[in-house]
Parts: C-alpha cells; sequence; structure tokens
C-alpha cells in the first residue's frame, strides 16, 4: 500500500527524472472509462456531468504533468481529448450542439496542453535543478571523503554534518552524525601539558563561538596504549555573501612521525656531540701525555690516537652516508667478486676488536657475487660490530651464507640481548636507536642499520632481523648471485 502510494506521490518523485509514459496513458484511459460510466450508469442526466469531468481531467492533467513531465501531461491531454470526441460521436450531437462539441473541446484541449507544457518544463526543470545539487554535493563529499586529512564540517549551531575516512582514521572513532560540538563529552584531547581540553574548547567550537579563524593549534590525543598521537588543528566558519555563519569546518592532521622525527633529530645532536666529544677529549689527553712524556710509550699512546681517530673518521664517514642517501648521492660502483672471501676478510679484521667474542664461519667454497665489495663489506662490518656490542657477555657469532635460486642470503647471528617485536621494522630507521633506560647504555647513533638498508637495497636486496629478547639476534641480507 505504501509502495503504491510512494509510486503515485508526485513529490516523492522530484528529481528523478521519471518521465515514463505508461502510467498517464493508461491512468488516464482508466479516469475516462470511469468517468463515462458514471456519467451513464450512475448519474441520472449524462449530460449534468460535464462540469465535474472537465474538473477531474484538469486535476488529472495537472497530476500527470507533475508526476510525468511534459509527455505525461501531453499523454493525459491527448486521451481526454479522445474521449470528448467519442462523447461526441456516442451521443451523435448534430448541427449547433456538434459545433459547440468541437469548439469546446478544441478550446478544452488547447487549454490542458498549455498547462501539460507549463506544469511540466517547471517539473523538468525542478528535476534538473535537483540532480545537479545532488551532483555536486556527491561531488563535494567524495572529496572531502578522499582527503589526506580529517575533516569534519558540522552547521551554524555547530551539529555535525559530514566527516571523513581520515578523520576516524586519525581519531580512532567517528563523531556521531547530529551530535553538537562543544557538548561531546569524550575529552580525551589534551594539551602539550596532558591538560584535558574541554570540548568546548576545540578549536571548531571555539571557531563558531568567535567567528574567527582557529590555525595550526597542536593537541595530543592520548590514545589508550599509551602511544601519543600528535594533532595539528585549523577550523574557521564557512560565510554566506551576506556574511552569516551557514556552516563551519575544521581539519586536522596527524603529526605524530613528525614530532617524532623532531624529536629524534634532537636527540640525534645531543648523542652526536657526546660521541664526537669523546674520542676528542681522549685524544687531547694523549697527545698532552704524549708531549709530558717524550720519549716513554710513545707507541703505545700513538696506537690509541689512531683508534681515536679512526673512530672519529668512522663517525663522520657514517654521518657522510646518511647526508648522501638523504640527497640521493650514494653512488656505487659493482663488481664481480667472491663473498666468501669477503666475509672470511671481515671476520679477521673484526676478530682484533674483541675477545670476548667468536666470529666463525664455515667455509664454502666460492660464492660469487656481483656488488659494490667496499660496501657490502660496510655492511658486514656493520652487523658484526652490532653483534659484538650487543651482546657484551661474548659468545658466538655466526656467519652463515645459503644460496638459493638467482640469489645468496648472508646471515649473522648473535648471542645478545635480543630487540623486542615492536621495535624490529623501526631499527632500520633513520637515526633510530632503541632506547629504553638499559639500551642507553651502547654507544651509537643509529646511524648504522639505516645506511645498511640503503646499501642493499640498492643491491636490489633484502634486510630483515630475526630477535628473542635475551637469546640473540640474527640479521640477514640477499644479494643478487652472479655465476
Ligand atoms: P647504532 O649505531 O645505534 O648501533 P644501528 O643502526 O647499527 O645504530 O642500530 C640501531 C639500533 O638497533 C641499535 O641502537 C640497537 O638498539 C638495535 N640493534 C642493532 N643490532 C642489534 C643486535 N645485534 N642486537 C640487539 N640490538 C641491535
Amino acid at each position: 500500500m505504501k509502495k503504491i502510494f510512494n509510486y503515485l506521490n508526485p513529490f516523492a518523485h522530484l528529481g528523478e527524472k521519471d518521465y515514463s509514459f505508461t502510467l498517464p496513458l493508461f491512468t488516464s484511459l482508466l479516469i475516462s472509462l470511469l468517468s463515462e460510466l458514471y456519467a451513464l450508469q450512475i448519474a441520472k442526466d449524462p449530460m449534468s456531468v460535464g462540469g465535474y469531468i472537465i474538473f477531474i481531467n484538469f486535476a488529472t492533467v495537472i497530476y500527470f504533468a507533475f508526476r510525468s513531465g511534459i509527455r505525461g501531461g501531453l499523454i493525459s491531454t491527448f486521451i481526454i481529448i479522445l474521449y470528448y470526441f467519442y462523447i461526441i460521436y456516442d451521443r451523435n450531437y448534430t448541427g449547433q450542439l456538434f459545433t459547440s462539441g468541437i469548439v469546446t473541446t478544441l478550446v478544452l484541449g488547447s487549454i490542458y496542453a498549455a498547462i501539460a507544457l507549463i506544469i511540466g518544463y517547471l517539473k523538468q526543470n525542478i528535476d534538473n535543478l535537483i540532480e545537479r545539487e545532488a551532483d555536486g554535493k556527491r561531488r563535494l563529499e567524495a572529496i572531502v571523503d578522499q582527503m589526506p586529512v580529517g575533516v569534519v564540517i558540522t552547521d551554524s549551531e555547530g551539529n555535525i554534518l559530514q566527516t571523513n575516512k581520515q578523520f576516524i582514521t586519525i581519531l580512532g572513532r567517528d563523531a556521531i552524525k547530529g551530535t553538537k560540538i562543544g557538548q561531546d563529552t569524550v575529552d580525551s584531547i589534551t594539551d602539550f601539558y596532558h591538560k584535558k581540553i574541554p570540548a568546548s574548547q576545540w578549536p571548531l567550537a571555539q571557531a563558531l563561538a568567535t567567528g574567527k579563524s582557529m590555525t595550526k593549534k597542536e593537541y595530543t590525543l592520548a590514545k589508550d596504549n599509551d602511544n601519543n598521537t600528535y594533532l595539528q588543528v585549523s577550523a574557521s566558519v564557512i560565510r554566506n555573501k551576506v556574511g552569516k555563519t551557514i556552516a563551519a569546518v575544521s581539519v586536522v592532521s596527524d603529526i605524530t612521525q613528525l614530532k617524532e622525527i623532531d624529536k629524534r633529530k634532537d636527540e640525534f645532536i645531543n648523542m652526536a656531540s657526546h660521541e664526537l666529544k669523546t674520542p676528542l677529549t681522549s685524544l687531547r689527553l694523549y697527545i698532552d701525555s704524549l708531549l709530558k712524556n717524550r720519549g716513554s710509550d710513545q707507541v703505545k699512546t700513538l696506537k690509541s690516537i689512531k683508534l681515536q681517530t679512526e673512530k672519529l673518521q668512522q663517525l663522520i664517514a657514517d654521518l657522510l652516508d646518511v647526508s648522501r642517501i638523504q640527497t640521493g648521492k650514494m653512488i656505487f660502483s659493482m663488481d664481480k667478486f667472491d663473498i666468501n672471501d669477503l666475509i672470511k676478510e671481515t671476520i679477521k679484521d673484526m676478530q682484533k676488536t674483541t675477545t670476548k667474542h667468536n666470529i666463525k664461519f664455515k667455509n664454502k667454497g666460492s660464492l660469487m657475487v656481483k656488488a659494490d665489495r667496499l660496501r657490502i663489506n660496510q655492511v658486514l662490518t656493520n652487523l658484526i660490530t652490532n653483534a659484538i656490542k650487543f651482546a657484551p657477555l661474548g659468545g658466538n657469532i655466526n656467519i652463515l651464507t645459503k644460496k638459493t635460486s638467482g640469489k645468496i642470503t648472508i646471515a649473522v647471528q648473535d648471542q645478545g640481548i635480543g630487540i623486542t617485536k615492536d621495535q624490529l621494522q623501526k631499527i632500520f630507521e633513520r637515526l633510530y636507536q632503541v632506547s629504553d633506560a638499559q639500551e642507553k647504555t651502547y654507544p651509537g647513533l643509529g646511524m648504522g642499520l639505516y645506511i645498511s638498508k640503503e646499501i642493499i637495497k640498492r643491491h636490489n636486496g633484502k634486510i630483515w632481523v630475526e630477535s628473542k629478547i635475551g637469546k640473540g639476534s640474527t640479521f640477514y641480507f640477499t644479494l643478487p648471485l652472479k655465476n
């Protein structure tokens, strides 16, 4: 029943452009048939019902022009005129009656047609307007939805009209449509002193209250798992031509990563200063002692000076590499060489730096690769240095190579402190160091793995790590094999 009512209700079809002709055709025929039945069967005098029928026909034409456009109105008009001609024929009008019948039919037909044209035209124009409006709205919604920042749009009262996908991703929840900004009881947004910001002071609420734009305010969003999300929020009201506020919009960006990089840079500058200062201080002390005790123990002191200078050199070389990676200026010179030879050479050098660790490698003949020998040596040195550094109690360090289809996998396995699951990916990031209280005791700037990853990536290889806290870590990297 409801369906039929909806189908017939002309207002329910505005904007739909449903200009079908079956409905006006058959319904107009039915109305004419019923009119005829009424005139012949029910009304006592068939001639006296003309007024009613004309009234009904006016209504029919108006209805169909509004329901089905110009075409609907004209079809209805056509059926009605046919019916009028049928009446003239059926009632055997002659003479004066016949002439006035024809004239009346033509006059009424013209009026019906004019009504059908005017109302049908209006209806079709309304349809076009509604469609254009709906298309514009849909387009805007789609654009807002695809934006890389979170967006909330409210009406002039602050009732939420729309949010986008990114907003839900950033905030971890959707704002309920229809709720009013400023009355939201969830006050999870805090400022940098972790003071809760009441919803009434959120930028959107403030923009609406003051009419002023709020630009790039920074907040922290305390999530359940302690990991803070840093937000940058801007809000402003939208006014119409006469300056009346019609809506308000707020843009929310997640700046957590930027904040983290900022923090890491600060830490890096701090640590780099320390790392550079330590060997320099030692150097000064050695030089002082050389100057004081000229002659005695010179070789030992000079060896220490050499070691500290090498440390400084290494640090500066790493800094240069990081900057080369950043600027895309790391250059490789590819050569064919035996990776097993290189591993043995590197182990020989590295074993000299430790007495607590035993670096083992089972030689498996020769394995030719095409790569930058110096750079691969750098990766191996970095991995073995870390294996030594992060296994302070000593133990075995095993180097393994495995040949699989088209590539070779090299593994450096230690029995050290291990790495937690959530740090496994991060340690390859630029300037990343695991920084819990215990780890602080290990020197380093978090450059080595970042550089190694870039080197391996540029060789079309992969680098990754498997680790168990307290048991040790195994770093793997692959290189394409060259026969
Ligand atoms: P760093 O100069 O700090 O050693 P790296 O980029 O070489 O820089 O390493 C980044 C971080 O990864 C280290 O600070 C350390 O926390 C972790 N790490 C690297 N290698 C190991 C390992 N073999 N065992 C445990 N942790 C490691």
